[in-house]
């Protein structure tokens, strides 16, 4: 059986710790999209790490681990996170890297740079990790597939050709140093050393595992609100962050995705510019920053703090819709302990008038939040393990929301820890 857990917000919902508990029953996870530009925070018994690449999968002995096609495939990135959890006591995990995906190049990293200083003011906010460049060049079929490392010839004329052209634009655009075409050869043979062990076609692997009923999970990166067709474009990513798109990333049918576990983040969180309805500033975002997430609400790659906001019901339903969502894990209720009244966004009013679906974005950034107030519960919610036990009032924000998901809540996470999680 196949399996998602995506996000329904603008990342950071906590999905990384949904997919670490759901790996105890999945015999192989799969990152199928994006790439080491956003992480996630896991707590397990052997501590506290900060993915970016590997599947949140790793830490358990019986799973496989797969860079899916899709990915913009950092090769160092990879090894650096492996040698890290390794060295933390984390058995050395089982790797999979499809033949078919793309390798995020140094100047990619560079061009990122460049192009953020570039436009000042106006940038997108990127985590110069190299993924817009990456998915530019793959879609304008000038990128490297992993694959390719393994063929002299054409990696030779390749770099070449490639290099005459970003030599160009570093010249002319950018005033920065050329591309050593010698230089990047070698780097590239680099990686193929280093890649070469776990290289497959890991397509017909995944297949494979279908036929024999494995379970397979994907997990994906950020949420559909950063989705490049369906979210608050241009401030996106520049892969599709939906569970559909784990078809294509993983390389499996469509319809063997049966269960798609949508993850809602009890109140809201982004990093980057964009539009954001029911950001909140000041003291009171503050408050809600520091509380938030386990220690924090700092983006887990670049340690930027996010920004904040209250639970937004538009958003979160369309976030829910496009994923295709089976079943919601709402996560860090336990955050909101501490208020009086919890302010939910259940409408946008734009140009006077009040909508409940979600705009594309010239009219969104007209929207102003629309707001229900509902009780607070006031206490620390952290270590309950049944529905019952949770405050009456805590029980109505959850059913409240679920209500205006439209989707069943089915698990509730009240902590970052592993076991922290209310099934219903
Ligand atoms: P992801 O990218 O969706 O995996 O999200 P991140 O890992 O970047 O952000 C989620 C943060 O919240 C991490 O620091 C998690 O450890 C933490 N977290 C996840 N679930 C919960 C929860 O239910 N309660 C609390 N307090 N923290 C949580």
């Amino acid at each position: 059986m196949v399996r998602a857990v995506v996000g329904a917000n603008w990342g950071d919902e906590g999905k990384g710790k949904i997919t670490d508990m759901l790996g105890e029953t999945s015999d192989i996870i799969v990152r199928f999209q994006g790439g080491s530009n956003a992480g996630h925070t896991i707590v397990n018994d052997y501590g506290k790490f900060a993915l970016h690449i590997l599947p949140s999968g790793v830490f358990y002995n019986h799973t496989t681990s797969v860079i899916g096609n899709g990915v913009a495939f950092s090769i160092p990135a990879l090894f650096n996170e492996v040698k890290d959890i390794v060295s933390k006591g984390v058995p050395m995990p089982k790797i999979l890297v499809s033949d078919r995906a793309q390798i995020v190049m140094p100047y990619h990293i560079l061009f990122d740079q460049y192009e953020e200083e570039r436009l000042g003011g106006k940038s997108f906010g990127s985590t110069k990790s190299g993924i817009a460049p990456f998915y530019s060049d793959k879609y304008s079929k000038i990128g490297f597939q992993v694959n390719e490392l393994f063929d002299e010839e054409v990696l030779k004329e390749k770099v070449e050709r490639v290099c005459e052209l970003k030599n160009c634009i570093l010249e002319h655009l950018y005033h920065k140093p050329a591309i050593n075409p010698d230089e990047l050869l070698d780097t590239l043979h680099e990686y193929r050393d280093m890649v070469a062990p776990y290289v497959c076609d890991t397509a017909a692997f995944l297949q494979q595992a279908i036929k024999e009923g494995k379970n397979i999970l994907l997990e994906g990166q950020l949420g559909t609100l950063k989705d490049p067709d369906f979210g608050i474009y241009p401030m996106v990513t520049s892969s599709s962050t939906l569970a559909s798109y784990g078809a294509i990333g993983a390389g499996i049918p469509a319809y063997e995705i049966k269960d798609i576990i949508t993850v809602v983040k009890a109140y809201s969180s982004a990093v980057g510019a964009g539009e954001f309805v029911s950001e909140i500033f000041g003291d009171e975002a503050d408050e809600l920053r520091r509380r938030g997430g386990d220690g924090g609400e700092y983006g887990a790659t670049t340690g930027r703090p996010r920004r904040m906001g209250w639970f937004d019901a538009v958003a979160s339903r369309y976030g829910c819709k496009m994923q295709g969502a089976t079943q919601v894990a709402l996560t860090v209720l336990d955050v909101l302990g501490y208020l009086d009244t919890l302010p939910v966004c259940i409408g946008y009013e734009i140009d006077g008038k009040v909508t409940r679906d979600f705009p594309t974005t010239t009219k969104l950034s007209k929207a102003k939040p629309v707001y229900e107030y509902l009780p607070g519960w006031k206490t620390d919610i952290r270590g309950i393990k049944k529905y019952e036990e949770l405050p009456e009032n805590c029980r109505k924000y959850i059913e409240f929301i679920e209500k205006e998901l439209e989707v069943k809540i089915t698990m509730v996470s009240n902590g970052p820890g592993r076991h922290d999680i209310i099934y219903r």
